[in-house]
């Protein structure tokens, strides 16, 4: 028995077409201007609505300890909030915190991730490294042959951070895997300097946060880093790019003809600017809800970053999605935002915020490209997945480009208290989404199936 979703205009590689998509199994089975059905077929009409290939989001933090707190999103409610929204798989940073080897990290994560009552999206992992030692390229070695095929380091947090040599020496062990090396792009040193300095001030509160961390913070870092893959001859992924001056670094390096440079960045960076720091509310707290690092940046920044995805310079759109609710969990960093849990949610709205805030300007293969072709050839999902294509994975959103509905905390899934959309009118949003054949939402819903499981680049 097929499904058949029929009269739609269907998102693929080589353009838009008008028609029908089958999905028999796991598997997308037919894509025709017609599929005659055949008895016991189910068809769908999705007539006005654009098919996509599943939506992949490959920067989330699920059920993680991130020195500070648990995240509020376990796996069960985050890849649920996902596909929501319209995002079939997930890859999430499994971290090797120092004293912890990649294999048992990696083993905690599957754990993590099937605790739950299932996942309804699909999950792979990219594993964070936070130290170097001498056994490391053979723990990356049998990272990939786990099907863990990309890394992370950081340039900043000091229970994370690797130093520059060290760095240099994953991203080199990184080439000879053919793997990519994500990184977070802020000078650590600057920023514990100018937190210092700020609290000193007597700034305690959320406004300190962009105080401390600069935008020359995350340039210096983003220009270290592509020197040092330069050097390495390793592919890397700037993940959550934030600044013009970040950009910039970006755009030097690709114009010294410099391969293996993928940009990321994320809704808030392309639709919130650092005025919210200032939100009045929750006794001059509210502002706690937008503490992510890097944070949220000048308007010309924002404008500078949606000028590169019109340009086409992003490879792909993320989330960063790393939940904290603001009461119980933020406002533990009450006159101190160097203690507000750093991190915010977007894993469920990602595809509404991008399709609304773009409307006019990117249509369906350009939201295509960033919300699933790029994060899919970037991290070795491709072909099975980022894709709708026969023999392709059925991995499926249906989009309704013509509903209208407001994000609110009231009614999202994402298990957290607030989110910093409240209020933003959406045009546009998921209609069916299918995992490997499977519908798991309808109209933003869940149905219940949690048929996500662990996929091996
Ligand atoms: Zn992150």
């Amino acid at each position: 028995m097929r499904e058949i979703l029929a009269n739609g205009t269907l998102v693929t590689p080589d353009g838009l077409r008008r028609g029908d998509v089958a999905l028999e199994g796991d598997k997308i089975a037919g894509l025709a201007a017609r599929i005659e059905p055949a008895p016991g077929d189910e068809v769908v009409d999705v007539s006005g609505c654009w098919v996509f290939p599943g939506f992949i989001d490959a920067h989330t933090h699920l059920q993680c300890w991130t020195g500070m707190d648990w995240t509020a999103d376990s796996f069960e409610t985050g890849t649920r909030a996902a596909a929501c929204g319209g995002t079939t798989t997930i890859v999430d940073y499994a971290t090797a915190d120092r004293g912890v080897t990649m294999d048992e990290a990696l083993a905690e994560w599957h754990r993590r991730a099937e605790s739950g009552a299932g996942c309804t999206a699909n999950y792979g992992f990219h594993m964070a490294i936070a130290e170097w030692g001498e056994d490391s390229p053979a723990q990356m070695r049998r990272m990939r042959d786990a099907g863990v095929s990309s890394f992370k380091t950081y340039l900043a947090y000091d229970h994370l951070r690797l130093t520059d040599a060290e760095t240099l020496r994953c991203l080199e062990v990184a080439r000879d895997l053919d793997a990519v090396l994500c990184v977070h792009c802020e000078n650590g040193d600057v920023v514990n300097e100018l937190q210092r300095r700020v609290l000193a001030e007597g700034v305690t509160g959320p406004e300190g946060h962009p105080l401390s961390r600069p935008a020359e913070a995350e340039a210096d870092a983003v220009s270290r880093l592509l020197y040092l893959a330069r050097i390495a001859g390793a592919r890397v992924n700037v993940v959550h790019l934030s600044t013009a001056l970040g950009l910039e670094a970006v755009r030097a390096a690709r114009s010294r003809g410099q391969r293996g440079v993928y940009v990321e960045t994320c809704p808030q960076y392309l639709t919130l600017d650092d005025t919210r720091y200032l939100e009045s509310g929750d006794d001059g707290f509210a502002g706690a809800k937008y503490v992510m690092s890097p944070p949220l940046r000048k308007p010309s920044d924002v404008r500078a970053l949606r000028g590169a995805v019109l340009a086409g310079e992003v490879d792909s759109i993320a989330t960063d999605h790393c939940s904290f609710n603001l009461r119980g969990q933020k406002d533990r960093g009450r006159g101190d935002f160097t203690k507000i849990p750093n991190g915010g949610p977007g894993i469920e709205h990602r595809p509404a915020v991008m399709a609304t805030s773009f409307e006019g300007q990117l249509g369906p293969t350009e939201l295509c490209r960033l919300l699933a072709e790029g994060p899919a050839r970037t991290f070795g999902l491709w072909p099975e997945r980022g894709r709708l294509a026969v023999g392709a994975a059925a991995d499926v959103c249906v989009w309704d480009p013509s509903a209208r509905w407001t994000i609110g905390a009231a009614t999202q899934h994402q298990a957290v208290d607030y989110t910093p959309w409240e209020g933003f009118e959406a045009h546009g949003r998921a209609r069916l989404v299918y995992v490997g054949g499977v519908l798991v939402a309808r109209d933003g819903e869940p149905c219940g199936a949690t048929p996500g499981r662990f996929v091996a680049r």
